[in-house]
């Protein structure tokens, strides 16, 4: 039996969108047609109105790494030969309740391990990039944002 990446499934209905927004490189979440509020990750109802109505809403793709883990033995027989690498999970800039995990990359397509996880802190600000992984998954990932006035 082959060993690939654990993929989601980007035929769901709660988040299909999502992953047909992905696979165009932009990054939306959910907003309530109720009461407006921001969710993430998709969910079928607002847990503030309970509302099942809603749109996709791009955001910035900016956010700050809200904690992260580094893995040294992954659970995963695929991840292996990666370790160690950080997971990150971080919030968005938009509103900093909504949280996706992730990887940081050195550079956009680098490896889970691109970057050496000594040099991550929490609250770092980071932006998105989009890794594509099987024919129709494409993750969002991280890279580390400069801060400002670095070259
Ligand atoms: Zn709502």
């Amino acid at each position: 039996m082959p060993v690939g990446p654990i993929l989601p499934a980007t035929d769901d209905p709660d988040s299909a969108g999502f992953w047909a927004a992905t696979r165009e490189g932009k990054f939306v979440v959910q907003k309530c047609g109720g009461c407006g509020e921001l969710r993430f990750p998709p969910r079928p109802f607002c847990k503030y109105c309970q509302s099942n109505d809603f749109s996709w809403h791009p955001v910035s793709g900016r956010g700050r790494i809200w904690s992260f883990a580094i893995a040294h033995k992954p659970v995963y027989p695929a991840l292996a030969d990666f370790a160690p690498f950080p997971i990150v999970i971080v919030e968005l800039e938009e509103k900093p309740t909504l949280r996706i995990s992730g990887n940081v990359l050195a550079a956009p397509g680098a490896a889970i391990n691109s970057v050496d996880p000594a040099k991550l802190r929490i609250g770092q600000p980071v932006h998105v990039t989009f890794q594509q992984v099987a024919e129709d998954v494409v993750l969002p990932q991280w890279l580390l944002t400069p801060p400002p006035g670095a070259a």
